[in-house]
């Protein structure tokens, strides 16, 4: 039989009476198509007047095509390079599916669905998404404004995917040896200021110490910050130390907000974002930063459509 052209496709089409559940079908398709071109038109152009990624000269020449991107001998040099040469996305194959990947990263779609929607391998899947998301969350902004409230939320340790435990083997959904917040659970520091900027910090296992505090948050705390937080000792503790303006809500005893003293924007920022890992049915500690930053990335909605999220992640470290 002879393939139909497209022509003749849409002229089907629209002689079809499409269902609501059709168009929805018919839309997230179209969504998901992408032209080869466009995903390489993309890298290019986010590349545009970089210097050479081995030694930062500006002079370069084009020697021909690999992968479908444009080589360059560096006149520094002389070694060559591309427009992901030195990006998290470098030697990445299938170029052709990355923008329908990018819109599984946009939809939050686990690691089999997205390969079930783009048509890869699931190893192709897990790679891609440890390689799009930490791209791409390194949009963070690097100061937050003048009234900050921060949080710490924990997760149970967990080993996923790991060859060698290093501790006995927990059942699904297992639950900690001891009561309270101890080594064994990983810490998660979430810094949001009154504009919605986010900042998220992994400060690893057990109760976040001052110290910790003063590592992630003195270099994006503006100096006539107002940090607002619970009562744990850590965030007096630190404030005091390094002379910051600081009030805390008494959450224990009851106190939800005195004025525009609360830390409901971060406390927030945690509920949407335990309520949204729920789709990962576990995620292991060593990624733990990944998620936040892609929740952050999700919650933030600047880089909304698979070129934002492209570009982002095509920078270079
Ligand atoms: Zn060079």
């Amino acid at each position: 039989m002879r393939g139909l052209g497209f022509e003749e496709v849409f002229a089907l089409l629209g002689a079809v009476q499409l269902s609501a559940a059709d168009l929805v079908r018919l839309r997230d398709w179209v969504a998901g198509v992408a032209h080869p071109d466009e995903c390489i038109a993309l890298i290019e152009g986010a590349a545009t007047g970089r210097p050479c990624p081995h030694c930062g000269c500006a002079r370069k020449h084009r020697c021909g095509q690999a992968s479908g991107l444009q080589r360059f001998r560096c006149l520094g040099c002389r070694r060559s390079h591309n427009a992901l040469t030195g990006t998290p996305l470098a030697r990445l194959r299938k170029k052709e599916c990355w923008l329908t990947y990018l819109q599984c990263v946009l939809d939050s779609r686990t690691v089999r669905d997205a390969a079930r929607v783009v048509g890869v391998d699931r190893t192709t899947s897990f790679r891609w998404r440890h390689r799009f998301v930490p791209g791409a969350m390194r949009e963070r902004p690097t100061m937050l404004g003048a009234i900050v409230e921060a949080d710490e939320t924990y997760r149970l340790e967990s080993q996923k995917g790991a060859r060698k435990l290093t501790r006995p083997a927990r059942k699904r959904g297992g639950v900690a040896q001891r009561r309270g917040i101890n080594r064994e659970h990983d810490c998660l520091l979430v810094a949001r200021d009154r504009n919605g900027e986010t900042l998220d910090f992994h400060t690893g296992r057990g109760q976040v110490t001052a110290a910790q505090l003063g590592h992630c948050l003195m270099p994006v705390l503006p100096p006539d910050v107002l940090l607002i937080s619970d009562g744990a000792m850590a965030y007096r503790r630190f404030a005091n130390e390094v002379g910051i303006t600081h009030e805390w809500v008494n959450v224990h005893a009851g106190e939800r907000a005195r004025g525009a003293i609360h830390v409901q924007n971060v406390n927030g920022w945690h509920s949407r974002f335990k309520t949204w890992l729920v789709r990962f049915r576990g995620i292991a500690s060593r990624y733990l930063i990944h998620y936040s930053g892609w929740q952050r990335i999700l919650d933030a909605r600047r880089l909304a459509t698979p070129a934002h999220l492209l570009c982002a992640a095509a920078r270079r470290w």
